[in-house]
């Protein structure tokens, strides 16, 4: 009898992008720079074991500006914050880090141009959304939520030849474009973002799980709930053909009975995971017999951003203050 050849396939890119990356080392920076605690305002990126992580050595997770001590560090999370969250951080004297990623700033000046023209902004993203908070906030009288295909139908403007559509970084390229053919039928003059909103790593995740989709009987997913890429790459999965979709923080999430009669496992992670998350549901799933992985690579990510400014310069200022040895 011949035994069924189990395999997973490790979807490429995957994990940390350029965004998450810098944020996280904000942290890490920050708290080597000034000591704990540091406070952060929100999940600095939407991921339990970052966040879990961080928080042991020494950060602070708050909700809002005023849970922070008056003169304290505050670190603004990588989905970006609304003009007033400075206006609050400088009335209460705090040292505030803005780890906004460089590609979320970008969507945030494209309102504000768009704005300053008197366009209506229609932003397709998520209700609530912490981004999607911080985007309508720099301009709220110009941008209404298209929260998906169907908010397009109810769409009204002023001026059908002055309007633009913008998004959230973390969409799903398909969707979205859903939405914006709806909108076009409304309104055929609606004008696109000078350049791509939803960003690189989005488009990239969702590409490698694409490729892969078709031949897997599931795919995994390792991300949180609240990750808004995470739970695309889920829907992304389904929607090209893999059988199911699963979307876990932690290996030992995995259900037994979603490897019952499977041979082929997709694997790939949201743009905020650490990859030592991705490698011990490998570990489970060689435990499995799942020991053939084939890595498939669809784009070489080499993108990388420098730590925000404010930062910098306090490193530079300590690194120059320290005794010559
Ligand atoms: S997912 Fe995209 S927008 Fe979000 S932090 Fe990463 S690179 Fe930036």
């Amino acid at each position: 009898m011949t035994e069924t050849r189990k395999r997973v396939l490790l979807a490429k890119p995957r994990g940390y992008c350029a965004g998450v990356d810098r944020a996280v080392q904000t942290v890490e920076e920050a708290l080597k720079l000034y000591g704990a605690p540091i406070y952060v305002r929100k999940q600095i990126v939407h991921n339990k074991h970052v966040v879990t992580t961080l928080e042991a050595q020494g950060a602070v997770f708050v909700e809002e500006n005023e849970e922070v001590p008056e003169g304290a560090t505050v670190i603004f999370s990588a989905h970006g914050v609304a003009p007033e969250v400075h206006e609050q951080a400088r009335e209460r004297n705090l040292r505030a880090i803005d780890a906004t990623c460089p590609l979320v700033t970008k969507v945030h000046h494209e309102a504000r141009r768009f704005a300053a023209d008197d366009y209506d902004i229609l932003l397709i993203g998520h209700e609530g959304h912490e981004e999607v908070i911080g985007t309508s906030g720099e301009a709220p009288a110009h941008i209404q939520l298209i929260d998906g295909p169907e908010d397009a139908d109810k769409v009204v403007v002023r001026d059908p030849a002055k309007v633009v559509w913008l998004s959230q970084t973390t969409l799903s390229v398909d969707e979205t474009m859903e939405t914006v053919a709806r909108l076009k039928t409304r309104l055929p003059l609606l004008q696109s973002p000078p350049s791509d909103d939803i960003c690189y790593a989005t488009s990239n995740r969702q590409l490698a799980v694409k490729e892969i989709a078709e031949q897997c009987d599931v795919m995994l997913v390792v991300g949180s709930r609240n990750s808004s890429n995470s739970v695309r790459l889920v829907e992304v999965a389904v929607d090209a053909g893999a059988r199911a979709g699963h979307l876990i923080d932690y290996a030992h999430e995995i259900r037994e009975e979603w490897l019952d009669g499977v041979t082929t496992v997709g694997l790939t992670s949201g743009a905020s995971v650490p990859d030592e998350l991705v490698m011990q549901v490998l570990e489970f799933l060689a435990a499995r017999g799942f020991g053939e992985v084939t890595e498939f690579v669809t784009a070489d990510e080499r993108l990388t951003f420098s730590l925000p400014q404010e930062l910098k310069r306090d490193m530079k200022k300590a690194a120059l203050s320290q005794p010559l040895g």
